[in-house]
């Protein structure tokens, strides 16, 4: 395999969670957490971008073991709700170590937050910005600008921020109303597979900075978001690219001025540390003249693989069979929905032998799955998780 899943470490990560799974015997379909790899990631990514602030996005996935280690390494915490701020706090983060990045919040959810001793929070819009100086006065605030998430596979479209003129307007109300309009935020789409992807926000957000320091204002912090890739069945570039695209970024769009950088991964710090392993539900074919078998396993879409909508995210598979000759298959999840297909473009073979009962294991797979998987389609019960040490 070309993907990192060659890597060492990884190697020695997946052999613990084998270790764990024929040990344990746990039923599937699950996902095993590999926390030592979570550490490593998180370690990486703060090595590569040394003087910005980490905020891992909880909602990449929020297992409380998960939370507690991130917590205990330093990282800070991108949050979207009361539940995800009441997670870190029992977890062991500061509510200093808090973001409410999330720009769609209820006022009451708003208070909560401050009142928990939230003090940071992302906003795109007026109603926001003034129930921020009513529910959280004197809050820091970043303003939220729509980007352009060329080269992302997962873009956030138009849901969120605002233009960059907007934006500075709000800044502006932002200081008039008590607040602290602390500097703009984006989030240039999810696995953003060009390092450059940042480069247009990254100038856009100099600009709304630069134009209010130049006011006597004195906004002094750009957050990037999340996007940071994780390797699937596509390997995206090194770390170090992105790290040295998105330092020059800085250093050419700002120029004398040095700001204060966050940046909010979620998949980079959890996708890799995560194997899901599956059943084979039942191998069959759709015709005497059709050479595609279609195999359905115990977890598709609604267990936890909503990623796999628009087949974006191609998981590396192994399964308990492999070696022999293999050939071309459809791959579906065991509910009545007729969008329970997980790949049927996306070219996957596997063994010819495989049989129900057999094991399909899914690399890469965690970040947004169990975050993902529905209470009770059908009365499949979410998706367990464990994590090995
Ligand atoms: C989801 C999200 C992230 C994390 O994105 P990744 O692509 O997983 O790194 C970061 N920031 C915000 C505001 C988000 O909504």
């Amino acid at each position: 395999m070309t993907t990192s899943f060659a890597d060492e470490r990884l190697r020695e990560a997946m052999a613990r969670i084998r270790r764990f799974l024929d040990h344990d015997q746990p039923d599937t379909p699950c996902l095993v957490i590999d926390l030592p790899t979570v550490r490593d990631r998180f370690a990486a990514i703060r090595a590569a971008l040394p003087r910005v602030g980490i905020f891992y996005a909880v909602k990449a996935n929020p297992t409380p073991d998960v939370v507690g280690l991130l917590a205990a390494e330093g990282s800070s915490f991108d949050v979207a709700s009361p539940a995800e701020i009441d997670l870190c706090l029992a977890r062991g983060a500061a509510p200093e170590a808090i973001s409410y990045s999330n720009p769609i919040k209820k006022a009451r959810d708003i208070a909560y937050a401050h009142g928990r001793g939230v003090r940071l929070f992302v906003s795109d819009s007026e109603q926001d910005v003034r129930a921020l100086a009513e529910h959280a006065p004197g809050a820091s605030v970043l303003l939220r600008i729509l980007v352009n998430s060329k080269g992302s596979t997962y873009p956030f479209g138009k849901k969120f921020g605002c233009s960059p003129e907007m934006a500075t307007d709000l800044l502006r109300l932002a200081a008039q109303l008590g607040l602290v309009p602390l500097g703009v935020a984006f989030h240039a789409g999810s696995q953003q597979l060009d390092p450059h992807g940042w480069d247009g926000a990254i100038a856009d957000a100099a600009d709304v900075i630069g134009k209010l320091r130049a006011e006597g204002l004195s906004p002094t912090t750009v957050n990037l978001g999340g996007g940071l890739p994780a390797g699937y069945l596509t390997q995206p570039p090194p770390l170090a690219e992105y790290a040295a695209a998105i330092t020059a970024a800085i250093a050419r769009h700002f120029g004398d001025f040095t700001p204060e950088v966050m940046i909010e991964p979620g998949r980079a710090i959890v996708a890799e540390s995560g194997l899901i392993r599956s059943e084979v539900v039942l191998v069959s074919r759709k015709s005497y003249s059709d050479e595609r078998r279609w195999v359905f396993l115990d977890i598709g879409r609604y267990g936890g693989l909503a990623e796999t909508e628009g087949e974006a995210i191609a998981y590396p598979l192994v399964t308990s069979k492999d070696g022999g000759p293999v050939g071309p298959v459809v791959l579906a999840g065991p509910t009545c929905d007729a969008d329970d297909v997980l790949y049927q473009n996306t070219c996957y073979e596997l063994p010819l032998d495989l049989r129900a009962g057999d094991h399909v294991d899914l690399l890469g797979a965690g970040a947004y799955t169990a975050s993902y998987s529905s209470v009770a389609f059908n009365g499949f019960p979410p998706l367990a998780t464990h994590c090995v040490r």
